[in-house]
């Protein structure tokens, strides 16, 4: 392959690249849900309403998710929010958190913070070990007490959730809800913290990187190292933005937080020493595990969309009665 054609891969793969993507993708969708609102309320074009926009309530899902799998039957209103669930769950059972480290938009925001802070500082603080390990520790600890409410919750309730006309309109609520100058505080301070500290909310608050971050310790696909070939040039711990310590890894790189970014193995000078593998033999080279990621994603999505599991069945006038019935006015006091 020529040197051309090579730098092109490396950056179409590169993390940057994809997170941007999905990230003005997802941007873009938010945007296409406004002027829906718009044409709703009788002040715009009509514009269809973007499915994709269902991430924006992950926990609501979910428990539509756990319905669905407790036998409450699939959500045939907004279905795209349980694919959504189903995607991020299976690309992070497969690739080591791989919905974290490629995907979610709102850790792209984050990751941004850090870059910038990067920049301003020179580099990013480090909390005390035991911090950190609290820190770390509350995410999980909110993880288990959502995961354990979601699933406890009873069934009828969970069918009953979804069938409610504030879930259909609560992504136009929490997007409303972004304006609110409280909110913006409260980013503004994430913001910060994340240039300070690198992303705070994704490492210890995140409930969802929390449950991600379990599945990841079970996937077959993950980073390698081999204590032979190893030169001890400490660049991969250095690079590794969710702080493990890879060069200390005694052959898998165990640890929840990795997501699977693969820049220890794009820094390791040394041939062999660190790559990511599937099942612990076959090697899958850098560039394609981002690759897979966003490939099982894809067909993920793909799937859903051909067998019809994809686009809600709420008809666009009901949405409109549901838009101008009051109920959103009285959840959004900002408006849109
Ligand atoms: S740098 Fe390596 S260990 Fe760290 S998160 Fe990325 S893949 Fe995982
Ligand atoms: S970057 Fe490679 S050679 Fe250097 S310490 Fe890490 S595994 Fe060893």
């Amino acid at each position: 392959m020529s040197q051309r054609l090579r730098r092109i891969r490396d950056l179409v793969t590169s993390r940057i690249f994809v997170r941007t993507a999905f990230l003005v993708f997802f941007l873009g969708a938010c945007t296409q849900l406004m002027l829906f609102v718009r044409w709703a309320q009788g002040s715009g074009a009509y514009v269809p309403r973007p499915e994709a926009v269902a991430g924006l309530l992950p926990v609501g899902h979910f428990t539509s998710f756990f319905a669905w799998v407790r036998g409450g039957g699939w959500d045939t209103l907004l279905p795209a929010g349980l694919v959504i669930i189903i995607a991020a769950i299976a690309v992070s059972l497969l690739f080591k958190r791989g919905f974290c480290g490629w995907i979610c938009p709102v850790g792209t925001v984050w990751e941004l913070a850090e870059l910038v802070g990067r920049k301003v500082f020179g580099h990013t603080f480090r909390l005390p070990t035991w911090l950190d390990r609290v820190g770390r520790g509350v995410r999980y600890v909110l993880a288990a007490v959502i995961l354990a409410f979601l699933v406890l919750v009873p069934l009828t309730e969970a069918i009953g959730f979804r069938q409610l006309p504030y879930m259909w309109t609560a992504d136009v609520k929490i997007l409303s809800g972004f304006a609110n100058p409280v909110f913006i505080v409260v980013g503004l301070v994430a913001f910060f913290l994340s240039m300070l500290f690198s992303p705070v909310w994704c490492r210890y608050l995140c409930p969802l990187g929390g449950w991600y971050s379990t599945l990841g310790m079970a996937s077959p696909c993950a980073v390698h190292r081999d204590d032979e070939k190893c030169i001890n040039c400490h660049k991969c711990t250095k690079v590794c933005h969710a702080l493990v310590d890879v060069e200390k890894a005694p052959d898998r790189v165990w640890a929840p937080e990795c997501d699977g970014c693969m820049d220890c193995v794009r820094v390791c000078p040394a041939p062999g020493a660190l790559e990511a593998r599937a099942l612990g033999r076959w090697r899958i080279p850098a560039w394609v595990w981002p690759v897979l990621v966003v490939g099982t994603w894809l067909l993920i999505y793909a799937i859903a969309k051909l067998t019809h599991n994809w686009d809600t069945t709420i008809t666009r006038d009901m949405f409109k009665q549901v838009i101008n019935s009051g109920l959103l006015q009285q959840a959004t006091p900002s408006g849109l």
